[in-house]
């Protein structure tokens, strides 16, 4: 490209940017002490709806700031105001930001690191230039419409129905677990369109509006306390065919797109936030404090801890390689978020082992109650995005060359493939 910028200019735009616009963390790196700061050690933030509106609309002006300043879509295409800079590009605004108080981005990770890849590999020139950018500028936020009280692991199985009803699509059925859906303007949804096809072959995904007639979005409360995700109804939506998602019955690829994206995103993101969350400080710290750091049991499964945090973290290097070198991630990612969960119900294990009755009784005491946010958020964290058997699955006959699961709809019974 004629005036791509060099990695130091693009620094000095994107620094320049961030001084203007926000403010400097302080530089030294503040280190963890038992009993100062916040204690929060949640999965799943828990924030009231108000609380919630107006981090959301931080979160949008910050976002709307970045794209104004052609920062909102580094490596996208320009026609969608992206600007097609490498991957490095993107890694260094990132790495950049970090530098700086800015509001938390976590609204989009669903709308920009699944919807918008996927809109923009199967929506039509016309959907993909209306809606990419307003994506991008957060001036929409997306939802994923996928899992049904019916069908999760075995998505295909879905009942959602769409009707063609000239150059519309009637919906009818009901959706679960939709995270952010209360605060999403579209959805990206994937529906049954032909119930005589075998089932990964009837499906055709679309863009929904969330604001249209016959849509009700009804909060789900999880046992964390807070109400992260939603069950959404779905009564003779309309849906105007030119926001279909590739071809009719073509909705199984649609789906694989965003679900590839979707374990990317935790993967990629995962093994090494975890180490954050509960970093290796806080677990010594919390030993120290409570006067177990000299027990060779408490020192070998806090070892423990570090050791899988540090192997995950090599594998998701690996993953990051590969996307580098410009190949698709492929198992690494189902290992690295096998591992993050795995990792993350290692640690809140030991915490409750040194913490003991304190996980589950609020007595006001710093650093103790707290961690029961974590133990009730793990269970979430190993079923969203593929849940740990499912991955297991996966791992199993692409890694290892397993057998195939015999899955759902087996015609043979397990006992029956053992015996061959
Ligand atoms: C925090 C969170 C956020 C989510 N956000 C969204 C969202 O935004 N949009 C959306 O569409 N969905 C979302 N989901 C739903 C998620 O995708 C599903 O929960 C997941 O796919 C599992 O489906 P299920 O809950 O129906 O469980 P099921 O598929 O019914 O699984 C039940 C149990 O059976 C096991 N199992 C199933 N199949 C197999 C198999 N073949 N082999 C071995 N074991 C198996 C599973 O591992 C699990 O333990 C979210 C879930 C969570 C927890």
């Amino acid at each position: 490209m004629a005036d791509m910028p060099t990695l130091d200019e693009f620094r000095d735009e994107v620094t320049a940017f961030l001084d203007a616009n926000a403010e400097r963390k302080a530089d030294e790196v503040k280190q963890f002490v038992w009993g100062e700061g916040s204690d929060d050690v949640s999965l799943f933030e828990e924030v009231d709806r108000a609380k919630e509106l107006e981090d959301l609309a931080k979160a949008k002006a910050w976002r709307a700031k970045r794209y104004d300043a052609g920062l909102g879509w580094i490596g996208g295409p320009t026609e969608y105001g992206g600007r097609e800079l490498p991957a490095a590009y993107d890694r260094l605004y990132a790495s950049l930001e970090t530098k700086y108080h800015v509001p938390a981005q976590g609204f989009f990770g669903i709308g920009l690191g699944m919807v918008a890849p996927t809109i923009k590999d199967h929506a039509s020139p016309e959907v993909r230039a209306d809606l990419l950018p307003k994506m991008y500028r957060a001036d929409i936020v997306g939802c994923q419409l996928f899992s049904e009280p019916g069908a999760g692991s075995d998505l295909a199985g879905l009942s959602m129905t769409a009707v063609r009803d000239g150059d519309e699509w009637i919906l009818n059925g009901q959706k679960v677990w939709t995270s952010g859906a209360h605060y999403s303007d579209i959805g990206e949804i994937i529906a049954r369109t032909d119930a005589d096809q075998p089932k990964h072959k009837g499906l055709t995904g679309f863009v929904v509006d969330m604001k249209a007639p016959g849509v009700e979005v009804r909060p789900l409360r999880q046992m964390t306390g807070g109400a992260n995700f939603n069950e959404v109804f779905f009564t003779d939506v309309r849906v105007p065919d030119t926001h279909r998602l590739g071809d009719v019955n073509q909705g199984w690829t649609v789906a694989l797109t965003t679900l590839m994206n979707e374990r990317a995103s935790i993967g990629a993101g995962g093994s090494g936030s975890g180490m954050g969350l509960a970093s290796i400080t806080r677990l010594q710290q919390l030993c120290e404090h409570f006067g177990v750091s000299d027990d060779p049991l408490v020192r070998q499964q806090l070892a423990d801890v570090y050791i899988n945090f540090q192997v995950a973290k090599y594998n998701n290097q690996r993953a990051m390689d590969k996307i580098k070198a410009g190949q698709l991630p492929g198992p690494e990612m189902s290992i690295a978020k096998l591992s993050l969960t795995g990792n993350l119900w290692r640690t809140a294990n030991f915490v409750t082992d040194v913490l003991g009755p304190r996980v589950i009784a609020d007595t006001g005491e710093w650093g103790t109650f707290s961690w029961g946010q974590l133990l009730c958020g793990v269970p979430g964290m190993k079923v969203a995005g593929g849940t740990d058997e499912v991955l297991k699955n996966i791992i199993g006959e692409r890694v290892l060359g397993l057998p195939k699961d015999p899955g759902i709809d087996a015609k043979t019974p397990f006992r029956e493939m053992l015996k061959n």
